[in-house]
């Protein structure tokens, strides 16, 4: 079930667990800002979610509360993630999915990696 992106953030959701090491995950990156970790259920070849450590439910609340630090950190992780995965040179795909339309499934923000293969249209028609 898609998410309200405009809802309060939840603690309880899973990369929240992820985050305070309650629940595995498989780490590709980490630093002050970002958690990098493979999607458990991978869409393309390569498929990574990027996660800042704040408490932001989507795209929406992170760029109208977080400060301009937190920003600059999380940005510069995923480009600083794509690059480690040698993705820049062939091309990928960066998504993140926001609220009901959006499909948003998990209320914590994080974009999406996906590489290794063509991506082909941007949505299906
Ligand atoms: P979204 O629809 O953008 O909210 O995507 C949520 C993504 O989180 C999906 O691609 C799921 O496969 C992925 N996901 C859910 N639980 C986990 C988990 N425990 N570890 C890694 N990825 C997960």
């Amino acid at each position: 079930m898609p998410i309200d992106a405009t809802a309060p953030y939840d603690d309880s959701n899973i990369f929240a667990k992820i985050l305070r090491g309650e629940i595995p995950n498989k780490t590709v990156y980490e630093d002050e800002f970002a958690l990098a970790f493979h999607d458990i259920n991978p869409q393309a070849p390569v498929h990574v979610l990027v996660i800042p450590k704040g408490r932001y439910v989507s795209w929406d609340d992170f760029t109208r509360d977080a400060p301009d630090g937190e920003l600059a950190g999380f940005i510069r992780a995923v480009g600083h993630v794509a690059r480690e995965l040698g993705l820049p040179a062939p091309g990928y795909r960066l998504l993140a999915n926001i609220g009901q339309h959006g499909h948003q499934e998990v209320p914590h923000l994080h974009v999406h990696l996906f590489g290794g293969r063509q991506m082909g249209m941007m949505l299906p028609r």
